[in-house]
């Protein structure tokens, strides 16, 4: 890292104009990305979890949190309606938890590999590596962890317990077993130092993720957080922003957390700042408010992610009856 990159940066988050900086991401993603919005069906598969993150409604203190574990037949059929919507990846999303079994997770990924054929990405965070290389061979093959927050000592006060470079040595193992990685993090969740979000892109582009995740931080009221302010839109839009600036060549989501603070713009604003990928829920409608991280979320199907794309003037390969 040098000192210039990081000032650029910091320009570009905090005072360059906003629609110079708009046209610029734009601009760098059509050279780089096309024209094309990667549509990734997303489904969550279980809200247990061992951990205790401070800002997040499934955490293990949350007594009041709903628990909820999809079988792998449940999760292969989710995964069938999501690509006959024409989802071209299945992202399979869970809390840490631990007690699900990696061969559980594993006859998941082999049924969506051999029944439906489409990339499987995981998100399912820190398991030991023996858990991580059984279910490369199993067929997935990206991995979404994000770190979110390059800030040591704010990631362990959120974390409790846990450390970031525990979390990075777990993307560097990924990394090793020859998944794709992404990472991501968190826009504006208290304690962040303005500056820090210049490091979380660094970060990114020193672990050389293929995607990254950055939405703004929403609180969830059962949680020690839950009374904290939430984050900017327009200040998520900038990172984003500077996201695609710092690296191009990144598969970039306008998260769910945009539309949640504004269900009509969020993700085509997210769209025309820069990402080409949207994440369409497909877990199963009797489980879906369960698995709430933060309140409020919103639910992006597949009719507003093709209303997204297209006010954002962009393609997509999804189908009129989904
Ligand atoms: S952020 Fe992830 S690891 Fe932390 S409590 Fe929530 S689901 Fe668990």
């Amino acid at each position: 890292m040098t000192a210039m990159q990081r000032d650029e940066l910091l320009y570009l988050l905090y005072e360059a104009p906003e629609q110079e900086l708009f046209a610029r991401a734009d601009a760098v993603r059509r050279t780089h990305k096309g024209e094309h919005v990667f549509v990734r069906g997303l489904i969550e598969f279980s809200s247990h979890c061992v951990r205790d993150c401070r800002y997040c409604g499934l955490r293990r203190s949350n007594s009041a949190a709903h628990r909820y574990r999809l079988t792998p037949r449940e999760v292969i059929d989710a995964a069938r309606l999501a690509v006959a919507g024409g989802a071209d990846t299945i992202v399979l999303q869970s809390g840490d938890d631990l007690a699900c079994e990696a061969s559980t997770i594993a006859a998941m990924i082999r049924g969506i590999r051999e029944e439906l054929g489409v990339v499987v990405t995981l998100g399912c965070g820190e398991r030991p590596p023996r858990d991580y290389a059984l279910w490369r061979e199993a067929g997935a093959s990206r991995y979404l962890m994000k770190h979110e927050t390059a800030d040591a000592a704010l990631y362990a006060r959120l974390h409790p317990g846990r450390t970031l470079e525990q979390r990075l040595e777990a993307l560097r193992t990924l990394h090793g077993l020859g998944y794709e990685i992404g990472s991501g993090f968190i826009i504006g969740i208290p304690g962040q130092m303005p500056e820090v979000l210049a490091d979380d892109i660094l970060l990114a582009r020193e672990l050389g993720v293929e995607m990254c995740g950055a939405g703004p931080f929403i609180p969830q009221a059962q949680t020690p957080l839950g009374g904290e302010p939430q984050g900017s839109t327009a200040l998520a839009l900038r990172v984003l922003a500077a996201l695609r600036i710092a690296l191009p060549d990144a598969n970039l989501p306008a998260t769910t957390a945009l539309a949640t603070l504004d269900p009509i713009g969020g993700q085509r604003d997210g769209l025309r700042a820069g990402a080409n990928v949207l994440m369409p829920g497909f877990t199963p409608d009797t489980h879906r408010a369960h698995y709430r991280i933060y309140d409020n979320k919103h639910r992006v199907g597949m009719d507003e992610a093709r209303a997204a794309i297209e006010a954002a003037g962009r393609t997509h390969s999804l189908r009129r009856e989904a």
